[in-house]
């Protein structure tokens, strides 16, 4: 969802309230593709600060699967996201040139939600999604995860194999065995 942000840009300590609904039911990133199970329309609050700064605030709950990483069951993830943005308004004619405008053209750029007076909210929810990443998901702290022998889940089952991580050592007299065997 696209919001034109053109009035409050150009209106002097001007506030505004948004409802976005996110246009989103995956999040796609480098660790894969998660779908989204849940997530409402919330508000977003706008406050043009002395026409030098758009304020943009707001919060939402966002449920995503995501695989346990020991054992790959899908756990549901509800991540809380706070948004809390300023950035510079530099399309204003009456603005004052400022010392740090340099910095802030710089800073704009960088903005991928942003497009002229154009804020993208999917691309804002996104990269507020990827910040609040859990480092680690498991779908129980004591999660057994899967055997590596035969790919079992181990919360579920115990299928028997003989998961002892031998001394290295050992398992090369054990490979020199096995071939003899296979012989
Ligand atoms: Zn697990
Ligand atoms: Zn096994």
């Amino acid at each position: 969802m696209v919001l034109d942000l053109s009035e409050i840009y150009s209106n002097w300590n001007a506030t505004e309230e948004k409802t976005v609904h996110p246009d989103m039911d995956s999040i796609k990133s480098k660790m894969g593709v998660f779908p989204i199970l849940k997530m409402e329309p919330f508000t977003l609050h706008l406050t043009n600060e002395e026409n030098k700064r758009l304020l943009i605030r707001g919060a939402l709950d966002v449920t995503i699967s995501v695989p346990c990483d020991r054992c790959l069951t899908e756990v549901l993830t509800t991540l809380h996201l706070v948004i809390d943005k300023s950035i510079p308004i530099k399309n204003s004619k009456d603005a004052e040139p400022d010392l740090e405008s340099e910095e802030d053209d710089d800073q704009l750029e960088q903005l991928e939600y942003m497009n002229g007076c154009q804020l993208d909210a999917d691309r804002l929810v996104y990269e507020e999604i990827l910040f609040a990443w859990p480092a680690k998901v498991l779908c129980k702290e004591d999660c057994r995860g899967i055997c590596p022998n035969c790919g079992a889940n181990l919360n579920e089952t115990d299928c028997g194999c003989d998961r002892t991580v031998p001394d290295p050592r050992m398992a090369a007299f054990q490979d020199v065995f096995n071939k003899f065997k296979e012989v």
